[in-house]
Order: C-alpha cells, then sequence, then structure tokens
C-alpha cells in the first residue's frame, strides 16, 4: 500500500489567539508542525499528491452542508474594514468564550485544508489506498455553527461526506486528538450514515472544558500511557465497527504525545505505530485528516511511525 499525503499551500492564518481578559498569545498552531509532520511521513515511506483542479470548488459546496451559511460568512467576511482581526462570541461553541480569532487569511486557510480533505478523500476512495490530509489549520472543534480551539471547517466531516458521495453509505470518524473533537461530535449528532468515536483527555481543564460521557467517547481522566491509550482506540475502532461503517476517517492529533504544550500525557512519539496498524487492519478505505500535535520534536518520529503502518 501507497499512503498518499496531500499538503495545502503554506498560510500564517492564525499568528495569535486571545486568553480570558483579552491577552493575545502567539498560536502554538504554526507551519513548522507541517514541515516536521512531513518529513516523517514521507521518511515512513508517504509520497506526495498534487491537489485536484476542482477540490476547492467542491470543497466550498461541502462547507455550505456540514456548517450554517452565517458561520460560513463570518469566516469570509467577518473582518471589519481597517482591522486585522475580529473575535466574536456569537460564533463560539456552547458554553464556551471565543478564544480564537478571525483573521483576515483565516478563510483562503481554511478553504484550503477542506480542500485538501477533499483530495485525500477521491484519493482513498478511487485509488483504494490510504491518503493524508496534512492540513493547517485543524477542524475537530469546529462544529455547525461554531469554530474555535485553531479551527474553523471541519476538515473530517467534510472528509467523510466526500467518502460517501464516492459511495460509502456508513463512514466512521476516529479521533485520536488529545482533546475531544466537540465540533466533530456535533457535526454527526442525528446522522445515522456516520459515525463518531473518541479518545481523548476528559480533564476538566483541557479544551473544551466539558465532558459528557456518550456512545463512541472514551475519554481518559489522567495520563493512560501507551497499553491503557492503544486499548481505547481498539476500544473506539470496536464501537465503529459495531456501526457497520464502510470507511473510515481518522482525525490524528500528536498532541497525546509527552511534552506537547496543550497536552499532559507521556505518550512517546512510537505510539502511533500500533494505532495506526490498529487502524489498518480494520482493512477499511481510511483517510487520515491532521488535528491537532504542537510539540515540535515530537511530531516527524510519530509521523513516521504512522506512515510506516499505514503503507504497509
Ligand atoms: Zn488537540
Amino acid at each position: 500500500m501507497t499512503l498518499h499525503v496531500v499538503v495545502p499551500q503554506e498560510s500564517e492564518a492564525l499568528p495569535f489567539t486571545v486568553e480570558p481578559g483579552g491577552a493575545q498569545v502567539a498560536s502554538k498552531e504554526v507551519p513548522e508542525r507541517i514541515h516536521r509532520i512531513l518529513d516523517g511521513l514521507l521518511d515512513g515511506g508517504a509520497v506526495l499528491a498534487p491537489p485536484g483542479a476542482d477540490d476547492t470548488v467542491r470543497a466550498e459546496r461541502l462547507a455550505g452542508a456540514v456548517h450554517g451559511k452565517e458561520l460560513l460568512e463570518h469566516l469570509r467576511h467577518g473582518v471589519p474594514e481597517g482591522a486585522d482581526s475580529v473575535l466574536d462570541d456569537a460564533f463560539a461553541a456552547p458554553g464556551l468564550e471565543q478564544e480564537t480569532p478571525v483573521t483576515r487569511g483565516v478563510w483562503p486557510a481554511a478553504l484550503g485544508a477542506a480542500a485538501a480533505a477533499v483530495r485525500a478523500a477521491l484519493l482513498t476512495a478511487r485509488r483504494g489506498e490510504p491518503a493524508y490530509a496534512l492540513v493547517r489549520p485543524p477542524g475537530h472543534h469546529a462544529g455547525p455553527g461554531w469554530y474555535g480551539g485553531y479551527c474553523f471547517l471541519n476538515n473530517a466531516v467534510i472528509a467523510a461526506r466526500t467518502l460517501q458521495e464516492e459511495g460509502a453509505s456508513r463512514v466512521g470518524i476516529l479521533d485520536v486528538d488529545y482533546h475531544l473533537g466537540n465540533g466533530t461530535h456535533a457535526c454527526v449528532q442525528g446522522d445515522p450514515t456516520l459515525a463518531f468515536a473518541s479518545v481523548h483527555s476528559s480533564r476538566p481543564d483541557d479544551f473544551p472544558y466539558a465532558f459528557e460521557p456518550g456512545p463512541g467517547l472514551f475519554g481518559a481522566g489522567s495520563d493512560p500511557g501507551p497499553e491503557g491509550f492503544l486499548a481505547l482506540v481498539g476500544d473506539a475502532l470496536s464501537y465503529l465497527r459495531g456501526q457497520d461503517v464502510e470507511a473510515l476517517v481518522v482525525s490524528v492529533g500528536y498532541d497525546v504525545l509527552a511534552g506537547d504544550p496543550h497536552g499532559s500525557w507521556s505518550l512517546a512519539p512510537e505510539v502511533f505505530g500500533p494505532v495506526a496498524a490498529l487502524v489498518t487492519e480494520q482493512r477499511l478505505p481510511t483517510v487520515f485528516v491532521q488535528e491537532g500535535g504542537y510539540g515540535l520534536p515530537s511530531l516527524r518520529g510519530a509521523a513516521r511511525a504512522l506512515a510506516l503502518e499505514a503503507s504497509r
């Protein structure tokens, strides 16, 4: 098997975030993340795939099906004349204050990421080989009508919708980012053709600061260690198999690793080898979509370990 990697054009979409009280802090969601992950993926045997001419048009159409009109309009045109950014609680997840500003570069960057997710899904559906949308900004905190947590458009759900348009009737989304994919969870609610399973930290002081147990949600209240983490990933995949899914989207977050500035766990980068092995053992068409992962020193090794297994 070949793991195909799709990388959108580089952007500086999110130079800062805003803390409660208004202080601006430099974003850890930086372009260097992508450079290091790409190095690791290629070293692990993955190959770069070019974008397709119609990916952006398709991504925009699917974004319109996944998200509300007001949200998309705000991302496109929400920054007032003369300003560089806007911070609007009206588009925050329920119960949260907005901490992620919309800057002028957000819309093209978010749409570029969604287009790469579309391309990766098309490669998977049409070639029968796995693909990896190596995107930023990430997407799993973006809900039907909100953005936040560095996320604007839900790339994973857009990838799942693409797989469905290519013939998969039920698609499972496995989210192994440190943080609960609250946006993805909300996007799939009430849709029997999509299933969501997540392994994440359920500590109340981790974004998105609320955890209500439910089907498919495998939260760890403290560091699960490698064996505990892999057991939870196995449970999440078993849950999705029980939903009779025909294809998988995997939201990959390397912020589960030791040293991540947004995480608290102790996992080594190599854990992504067995994670990928558990996924490939399902023998389902699979699209990997980049979510978090901000500890720069760990990214290359984690991506290499994943690619080595996903390319077998
Ligand atoms: Zn995360």
